[in-house]
């Protein structure tokens, strides 16, 4: 019989996605249930944050940028209704 745990995630945001891909490395048997039906949502890419890029690194998928279509962040203007708020660089 075999007593290896078996996981099913459920979401394959970030957090699922990164679960899972942890969780396969480590030998447990995953499968990655996600509801959408395709990578057509609502847009939340505007940048990686530092953090995010620490989280990739450390999960040894930081190489990967270079492949993916991208530009580095120089600095963010925040305006809401023609008014600018800040600036940041
Ligand atoms: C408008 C917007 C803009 C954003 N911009 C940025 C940004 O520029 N940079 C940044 O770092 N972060 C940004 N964020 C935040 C970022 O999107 C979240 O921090 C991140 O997506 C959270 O990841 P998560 O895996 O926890 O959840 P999610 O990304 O929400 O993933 C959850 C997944 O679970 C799936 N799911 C839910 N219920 C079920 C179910 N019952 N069965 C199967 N699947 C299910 C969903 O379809 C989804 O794919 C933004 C968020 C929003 C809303």
């Amino acid at each position: 019989m075999n007593h290896r745990p078996k996981v099913v995630v459920v979401g394959a945001g970030p957090a699922g996605a990164s679960l899972a891909l942890l969780l396969a490395r480590g030998g447990v048997a995953v499968t990655l249930v996600e509801a959408g039906t395709s990578l057509e949502r609502q847009f939340r890419g505007e940048a990686l944050m530092p953090s995010g890029l620490e989280a990739l690194a450390a999960m040894g998928l930081l190489e990967l940028i270079p492949g993916l279509p991208h530009r580095p962040l120089v600095g963010w203007r925040f305006v809401v209704n023609g008014q600018e708020l800040f600036t940041a660089s």
